[in-house]
Parts: structure tokens; C-alpha cells; sequence
């Protein structure tokens, strides 16, 4: 077979981009329907359920069943090694499609699927670490001087700004919104641009990567605290700090 050219090389990268921009897209949709579905159904368990022994409601089985983690492998007994293989094959079988990866609670050997299982809620414990956490955080005039801004190129083509701390070597978000198109787009490239702000503190590409960063920001708090209906102060304030945020950003 001849060798390929630099030229034919470089169309065949762009092809597989282009691919898994749009797998990336197609399975952001179909995580967001699920999440629009537990969300209808209630398939989510509140701490007061959890604490109560309630069932997974994404596939029936136990959330934890007490009896220690499989792991280490190595150090099962043979009957315990046949238990975890035919729990192991059941679990394949049972979520073929899923591919959403799988997890369990610690001292458990129950698997539920990344996919079909809404995770664990959060307990007091973690909330009020949570809550701590975003106390703990830099404010955004503070983080200003460590942001970077990012062209994403989509996969309709569109390129939209994307500001992220510069610590990071690359764009980790495999799925945006494009605001031109209106709908949520794979990524196909992206490219550091360099700092976010002047010095003055005034934005360099304005609007829509602030928007999207701080929706992002305001979506995962947001999501953070309805996985238990009892808040944490902390949060909530933090929540509304970035709302309004956003607001002001509008
Ligand atoms: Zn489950
Ligand atoms: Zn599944
Ligand atoms: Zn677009």
C-alpha cells in the first residue's frame, strides 16, 4: 500500500474529530434525556430514602448490601472469585448499551450502572464539606488573573470562545453550547489564545464564553444541592452569588 500523504493524513485526523465530536454529542443528549427522565419519575433517591434502606430505583437492586468491597481480587477466596465473575457477567449483560461506566458504595459489592443508576445522594457530611469548599473559593475578580481563554472550534463549524483556569493543558468539555446554532455541539479542536482579561481587569472575548463558563459553574452547584433536598447555607449562598453573577453578565 502506498504511504499516505501529508495531505490525506491530515483529511483522515480531521475525519475522526469530526467523528467523535458527534459521538461526544450524541451521548451528552442521551445522558441529558436520562437526567430529564429521573428528574420526571423522581428516580433519584433523597438522603431520607437512602438512610432508609430504599432499593436503586434505576435498577432495583440494593444501593449497598454491607458486604465489603470485591477488591482486592487477589485476596478472594475461589467461591468468592466465581461470585464476582458471575456478579461481574451479570452486570454486562444486564447493561450491554449502557456504556456508562459503573459504581458501587464502598463496603458494598452491589454494581449499579453509571448509566442507569442515579448516584448515591449526599449526606449532611458531604454537603457541609461542599459547603466549605465553595467558601474556600477564590472570588472571580480573584481568579480573573488566572484565566485563560480558549477558541473551540464545533463541529457546525462555529468557533466559540471557552475560559478556563491556565493550569490546564487542554479543553477537557467534549460538548458545548453553540450560541449561533442554539443546540449543544461536539468539539472538534480547540486553541489556547492566551490570558482571558487585561489587566485592568476587563474581559477580552466577552459575553458568551463568560455566560458559558458561569452557566456551567451555576449548573453543577445547581446540581450539586438538588441531590439532597436538605441544603447546606453555604451553597445556597454560593449558588446565588453566581446567579447573579450571570445575571449581571446578561
Ligand atoms: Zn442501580
Ligand atoms: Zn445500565
Ligand atoms: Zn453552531
Amino acid at each position: 500500500m502506498a504511504k499516505l500523504t501529508e495531505e490525506q493524513k491530515r483529511q483522515r485526523a480531521a475525519k475522526r474529530a469530526l467523528r467523535s465530536a458527534l459521538d461526544a454529542e450524541a451521548d451528552d443528549r442521551r445522558h441529558r434525556e436520562q437526567d430529564e427522565r429521573w428528574k420526571r419519575e423522581g428516580t433519584r433517591l433523597s438522603w431520607a430514602d437512602y438512610v432508609a434502606g430504599e432499593p436503586c430505583r434505576g435498577c432495583g437492586e440494593p444501593m449497598q448490601d454491607g458486604l465489603g468491597d470485591w477488591y482486592p481480587l487477589m485476596k478472594l477466596s475461589e467461591s468468592e472469585k466465581r461470585e464476582y465473575e458471575e456478579a461481574d457477567r451479570r452486570f454486562r449483560e444486564r447493561h450491554a448499551d449502557c456504556r456508562g461506566g459503573r459504581w458501587g458504595i464502598s463496603g458494598s459489592r452491589v454494581t449499579h450502572c453509571g448509566f442507569c443508576c442515579p448516584p448515591p445522594p449526599m449526606g449532611p457530611k458531604r454537603l457541609e464539606k461542599l459547603a466549605r469548599l465553595f467558601a474556600s473559593w477564590p472570588t472571580r475578580e480573584e481568579r480573573k488573573k488566572d484565566l485563560d481563554t480558549w477558541d473551540l472550534t464545533l463541529r457546525c463549524d462555529h468557533v466559540v470562545p471557552h475560559i478556563q483556569h491556565r493550569e490546564h493543558s487542554h479543553v477537557s468539555a467534549r460538548v458545548v453550547d453553540c450560541p449561533e446554532c442554539g443546540e449543544r455541539r461536539g468539539v472538534v479542536s480547540s486553541e489556547r489564545v492566551g490570558p482571558a482579561y487585561r489587566d485592568d481587569g476587563t474581559i477580552r472575548e466577552r459575553a458568551a464564553a463568560d455566560r458559558d463558563w458561569l452557566t456551567r459553574e451555576l449548573a453543577a452547584a445547581e446540581a450539586k444541592l438538588t441531590r439532597q433536598r436538605k441544603s447546606a447555607e453555604a451553597t445556597q449562598r454560593r449558588i446565588a452569588e453566581l446567579q447573579e453573577e450571570l445575571g449581571s453578565e446578561a
